[in-house]
């Protein structure tokens, strides 16, 4: 008898996990539900291009609606999954329908992470995950506006490089030393400091945010740690994301930082699969558990579930990687650089075209490109065969990444 595949979140993993099981010619019924109005989206373009107005909302949609008017697909927006009966292999949504299930896909994705502070429910502080959070923001984006952004990670730098470009005062507010901390080296987030300031964007580093001051239910100013009021229009948090876990537990299911999966993305129950920003997955090359929030990782765990339910058995144990546009800047970062002993830097930053590689004992961890895609693309192969490489060649620009290692 035909399967039935049950799609939990209607995001970029659970759109390509419908492609994939498409592409399989899959036979069975597949069943979508997503909570939000909208069929699967991409949301990179959200703190770039669509927030810049230079892209229409319908090219950030990973398949027009055709793709889903086929009879063996029934999309539900709008619609929350509330539950999961593991024994009945049913779940049950918020509008009181219920769904029965051969494999379940959970694909729920994360969350902004909220500042749970004083005066954070005044109107005008905006966090952006979707497009209804991007449509909120662009109502209040207007030449000679006060902006203050909490966090200078990607998505809070990505804003302030759209914001300033469009005319606005924009201030951001960052607790660590330095701006994107979290994944990049010190020289990195130096050049992209001095960028942010030749663009007119004012950074406040090493202070957190003590409260939003305002009136008439309005916020007027960011208090920061340090007692300082900056005073604004709107403002923007981008401090991080909590991953969407809370159905898989209360049916269950081992969480560890994200929703447990194998290497074929197989849940601690052998009929759900997760996939996406959702999950901790094993990662070979590093040898650990691993969460990541990037599109890469949702495309091809959403690719590894369709393999495995349509009876392909694939793995998922890839390099990860990421971009991020800022002005005139692409970065591209492949590997992840947590535990590096070395920096090595290659190609000259005054020319807004170089790399920054990452070693252990020697070991190719991780590479930063900045405008140079052949090291980014070069980088991934060696790190994915954990090269060893004398860090005299890897500064050397004459001598290609591919030959090293
Ligand atoms: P999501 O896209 O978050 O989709 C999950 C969906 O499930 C959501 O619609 C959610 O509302 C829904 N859902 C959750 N719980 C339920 C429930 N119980 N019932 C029904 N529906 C539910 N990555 C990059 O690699 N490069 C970038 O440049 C980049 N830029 C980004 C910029 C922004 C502004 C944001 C927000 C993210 C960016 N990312 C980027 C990250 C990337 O978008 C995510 O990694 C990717 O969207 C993850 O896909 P997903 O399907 O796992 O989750």
């Amino acid at each position: 008898m035909a399967k039935t595949v049950v799609i939990a979140g209607a995001g970029h993993a659970a759109g390509q996990a419908v492609a994939s099981l498409k592409q399989h010619k899959f036979g069975g019924r597949i069943i979508l539900v997503g909570d939000e109005p909208y069929l699967p989206y991409q949301r990179p373009p959200l703190s770039k291009r669509f927030l810049a107005g230079e892209m229409p909302a319908e090219r950030l949609f990973v398949k027009p609606p055709s793709f889903y008017e086929d009879d063996r697909i029934e999309v539900h927006l709008d619609t929350r999954v509330t539950g999961i009966d593991r024994d009945t292999r049913t779940i049950s949504t918020a509008n009181g329908r219920s769904f029965d299930y051969d494999n379940l896909i959970l694909a729920t994705g994360s969350r902004a992470r909220k500042l749970p502070v004083e005066g954070a429910t005044l109107a005008g502080i905006h966090y952006l995950r979707s497009i209804a959070d991007v449509d909120a923001i662009r109502a209040e984006v207007r030449d000679g506006r006060r902006l203050v952004i909490i966090g200078a990670g990607y998505i809070g730098l990505e804003v302030a490089a759209v914001c300033c470009k469009l005319g606005l005062d924009v201030t951001v507010v960052e607790m660590a030393d330095r701006v994107m901390s979290r994944v990049v080296s010190e020289q990195v987030s130096a050049f992209y400091a001095a960028q942010h300031q030749v663009h007119g964007v004012k950074l406040r580093l090493s202070t957190g945010l003590r409260e939003f001051a305002g009136s008439d239910g309005r916020v007027e100013a960011v208090v920061t740690a340090d007692g300082l009021a900056i005073g604004c229009d709107f403002a923007i948090v981008g401090v991080g994301i909590l991953p969407n876990v809370e159905l898989a537990k209360n049916a269950g299911l081992e969480i560890d930082n994200g929703i447990v999966v194998n290497e074929h993305c197989v849940t601690s129950d052998p009929d759900i699969y997760a996939v996406g920003d959702c999950t901790s997955h094993p990662n070979a090359i590093y040898g650990r558990r691993i969460r990541l929030e990037s599109v890469h990782n949702a495309l091809e765990q959403a690719k590894t579930a369709a393999d495995n339910i349509c009876g392909v058995e694939t793995r998922y144990d890839q390099v990860p990687w990421f971009w991020s546009d800022q002005y005139d800047l692409k970065l591209q970062i492949a590997g992840l650089s947590q535990g590096y002993d070395e920096v090595v830097l290659r190609g000259d930053m005054s020319r807004k075209s170089f790399a920054c590689s990452y070693l252990a004992n020697g070991v190719l961890l991780a590479v930063d490109a900045v405008n140079s895609p052949r090291e980014f693309m070069q980088a991934k192969a060696l790190i994915a065969r954990r090269a060893v490489i004398d860090p005299t060649d890897l500064a050397d620009p004459e001598k290609a990444l591919k030959d090293l290692g």
